[in-house]
């Protein structure tokens, strides 16, 4: 891909990720693959509002080195085990956003998802094991979670990683993510509550009946 345009597609994304709400907290980093040897990376603590189209850093993907004097994301060796991993994948995104950063955080492996989030994420999205942010056990544990068929993955009590074919398509699993996390949180929940409620509901009920046929046995008034 064309630097100067791979810059400002990369620039782009990242004032969309703002304005589709996938940034809460902190905000997280994106990358695009520019060919087999590098891609390009949004820079290290910078706010995408006040970032330019310059400050985007080339990094290799064998050995994290960068062009210029701009450090690139901390997270630039989670984004470069995607790209050796998967050859196909072109885009990189990695959130904090709310819904899955939950799911994250109770480190639950996303299931029962409907065919159109499995067509877009993958059977299931699973979470990695802990590692501390821009470690080299979190490029490990994040790659082990992605694996080499799914679209996303969990990173535990820390946020997301989304990948695609293009950058639409990273952003288009990011949003389908989100949902799906929130239906899962959603189910969970009326589960547990279900798990709590009924077994107590149902010894009120068999004691109910228990005094009914107690009184009923004794002759008296039911
Ligand atoms: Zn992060």
């Amino acid at each position: 891909m064309n630097i100067q345009k791979a810059r400002t597609l990369l620039y782009e994304a990242g004032l969309k990720l703002i304005k589709e709400g996938l940034v809460a907290r902190t905000w997280g980093n994106i990358s695009l693959r520019l060919n087999e040897e590098s891609f390009l990376i949004t820079p290290s603590g910078r706010t995408y509002e006040a970032l330019s189209l310059e400050e985007m850093v080339v990094v290799k993907i064998a050995d994290l080195t960068h062009q210029g004097e701009i450090k690139p994301s901390s997270e630039k060796g989670m984004h470069a085990e995607v790209y050796k991993m998967r050859p196909e994948i072109t885009a990189v995104v990695h959130t904090h956003q709310l819904q899955a950063s939950t799911v994250a955080a109770a480190r639950c492996e996303v299931t029962g998802l409907t065919q159109e989030e499995q067509h877009i994420l993958g059977t299931s999205v699973r979470c990695s094991a802990y590692a501390l942010p821009g470690t080299r056990k979190l490029k490990q544990t994040a790659a082990q979670a992605l694996g080499e068929k799914r679209q996303a993955a969990l990173l535990a009590n820390h946020g997301a990683l989304c990948i695609g074919t293009t950058m639409e398509k990273a952003f288009e699993v990011a949003k389908t993510l989100e949902t799906a996390c929130q239906a899962f949180i959603l189910r969970s929940f009326s589960k547990k509550h279900a798990e709590i409620s009924l077994p107590k509901n149902l010894n009120e009920a068999t004691m109910a009946m228990h005094q009914y046929y107690l009184e009923k046995a004794k002759g008296g008034a039911v």
